[in-house]
């Protein structure tokens, strides 16, 4: 545990410090990427706790994934030690279910309601749109996208349909895990009362990574906090890349309108990247920034810095031959090192040689990771792919979770548990008699669930009501193990809030950044995002970034020819090494009009 007091705050610099010993009301932190935003949130609530004798369970802090309240409960546990676990740490999902779960009956739940499944879900909506008894996994899929509005239907169609879907889910004791916030959105909004209870209980609200909330989401902090309250939000316009959820960067430009006399602070030094790799960023986001006048300045000084590394690679191939390639050269020679080098205790020292978890690859579909990963895999270099799947679409991983929850007179940790479970269900899955029962899962469907589940049930000690939370509010598969000396995969998507000292991003292709989809002409507006992930990838980079993109690429069903990402032009020149083949040749119009 780290002193506390005023040496805590001396980590901070001035700016960082006058965020996080700001007096109560409402506060916005408008602050750039790299510039310590989660650093200040997480010694804002230390200093309350520590100095102001706020107590730990007046506090509430909401993000948007599992993995970023994961990261901000370590780093409260590691500043204020065990009154830590006094703070509620939740994502919107799982704040929602907290709520529902204590006033079931006021909602109109049943007290043993429960997050639907993927299964059930698809189940349920084909019921409800009478699609008989044995329909195709695809139409059901299409019958859930179109309450979400996004498929052809009429509206009328729409409401009907969402309305039977509802009522079929209830009948099962069952949410969707859309209605997880707009519940008790409609509970609170309906019951003044219980308003004020939470407002009493959470008297110090803060949200990380602002930027992303959407209209429900928003609708419930303010219900939550009052329009004087203590609500601390802290976010990057420049870093919204959800609006495909339905997140609104509106909100935070209305704060200051909703909450009375909210304060504004912004923090302008960037202590992540090095002072080539940030200028290339600030060039990147320049033409659509959502922060007019924003400055973004270096903390760290390194006339050594190297450039920002540009490659035209020839064609796929090539542009994963150049990821090994430099691998290679920074690692030091693979053929040196153990190819199961297993585990590490930390990243490298900072100027130290490089080890494989300093690297990561970045890319906007993950169907651009297999070439790579084959490549690296091929030149025995170790590698972990973050995956954007849930866990419990996984085949096994319903049905194993489905015993657990029933299985009873199980001591022991919620491991332990997983693994006898699953060696039960995995031999009665290997008897094809008990195939009614075991609604055809295969038994090494079950095994492989079984290691799945092993680490995310660690996390949870026994708590299997915690277990089956995280589960059904979308625990993702996640091999991503800091400690892994292994290259680290992942998409933009999935890189939010995270830096490496090495960041490769891959296909810097017009056509994938800006993605565009077949028969489809993407908005400004869509452009615009695809541009803010584009900043978001590059400022993910410490040290070393390297840009590439494919002259040629397999997509929508042939080999096209595709031009460099218009966003690289918006880059300096002078900033960039260009390394590997010729300008490429511009696509013909016909393909340009295809992709
Ligand atoms: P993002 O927008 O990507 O989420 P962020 O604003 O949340 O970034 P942090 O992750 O909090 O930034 O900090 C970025 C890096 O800078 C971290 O490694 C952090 O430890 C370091 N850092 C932040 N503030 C300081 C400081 N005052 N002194 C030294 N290092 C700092
Ligand atoms: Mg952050």
């Amino acid at each position: 545990m780290e002193e506390v007091g005023t040496g805590l705050l001396d980590r901070l610099d001035a700016m960082q410090r006058v965020a996080a010993s700001a007096p109560g009301g409402p506060m916005l932190i408008v602050a750039g990427p790299g510039t310590g935003k989660t650093r200040t949130l997480t010694h804002r609530i230390a200093y309350l706790c520590a100095e102001l004798n706020v107590y730990p369970e007046q506090c509430l802090a909401i993000t948007f994934t599992r993995r970023a309240a994961e990261e901000l409960r370590q780093r409260l546990d590691g500043l204020l030690g065990p009154v830590a676990e006094d703070v509620t740490v939740a994502t919107f999902h799982s704040l929602g279910l907290s709520i529902l779960r204590e006033n079931a009956g006021a909602a109109g739940l049943s007290p043993h309601f429960r997050v639907a499944e993927e299964a059930e879900r698809l189940e349920v909506v084909a019921e409800a749109a009478g699609l008989g008894s044995n329909p195709s996994e695809r139409e059901a899929r299409r019958a859930l996208a179109s309450l979400a509005d996004d498929a052809p239907l009429r509206e009328q169609d729409t409401t009907v349909l969402r309305e039977k879907y509802v009522k079929a889910l209830r009948a099962r004791d069952l949410v969707d895990l859309d209605e997880l916030v707009s519940l008790p959105v409609a509970l609170l909004s309906a019951n003044r009362a219980l308003v004020d209870e939470y407002r009493a209980r959470w008297k110090w609200v803060f949200v990380d990574e602002y930027q992303d909330v959407d209209p429900t989401q928003y609708a419930l902090l303010r219900l939550l906090c009052p329009p004087d309250g203590n609500l601390y939000a802290i976010g990057d316009p420049d870093q919204a890349i959800y609006s495909f959820r339905g997140a609104e960067v509106s909100f935070f430009l209305r704060f200051s309108t909703d909450f009375t006399e909210a304060r504004m602070v912004r923090l302008t030094r960037n202590y992540r990247s090095s002072a080539p790799i940030l200028a290339a960023a600030v060039q990147a986001i320049a033409p659509t920034t959502l922060v007019p006048g924003r400055r973004l300045d270096p903390a760290r000084v390194d006339p050594e810095a190297p450039q920002v590394v540009l490659y035209s690679a020839a064609s796929v191939a090539d542009e994963a031959d150049f990821v090994v390639r430099t691998v290679d050269e920074l690692v030091g020679g693979v053929s040196h090192r153990s190819l199961d080098s297993g585990r590490v205790d930390s990243r490298s020292a900072p100027g130290g040689p490089l080890s494989f978890n300093d690297i990561a690859v970045l890319y906007r579909t993950d169907s651009q990771a297999a070439a790579i990963v084959d490549a690296l895999s091929r030149a025995g270099i170790p590698v972990q792919k973050r995956s954007h799947d849930r866990l419990l679409d996984r085949p096994g991983v319903e049905a194993l979770a489905r015993e657990l929850r029933f299985a009873t007179g199980l001591d022991g940790s919620l491991a332990a548990r997983v693994r006898l479970v699953g060696q039960v269900l995995a031999a009665r899955c290997a008897q094809p008699a008990l195939d009614e029962i075991n609604s055809g899962v295969r038994a090494e469907d079950v095994h492989i669930a079984v290691e799945l589940l092993t680490p995310l049930a660690l996390r949870c000690g026994d708590d299997l009501e915690r277990f089956l939370r995280e589960l059904a509010t979308g625990a993702e598969v996640d091999a991503l193990d800091p400690r892994a000396d292994r290259v680290t995969l992942l998409t933009l998507h999935a890189a939010k809030g995270l830096e490496f000292p090495v960041v490769f991003l891959v296909g810097c292709e017009d056509g994938l950044l800006p993605l565009r989809h077949p028969g489809a002409a993407p908005s400004d507006d869509d452009v615009a995002e695809e541009r803010r992930l584009f900043f978001v990838g590059l400022t993910r980079a410490q040290d070393r970034l390297y840009l590439s993109h494919a002259r040629k690429r397999f997509r929508h069903g042939s080999e096209r020819e595709l031009a460099a990402s218009p966003f690289l032009s918006s880059i300096d020149p002078g900033l960039l090494e260009r390394r590997g083949g010729d300008e490429p040749r511009r696509p013909r119009d016909r393909q340009l009009r295809l992709i």
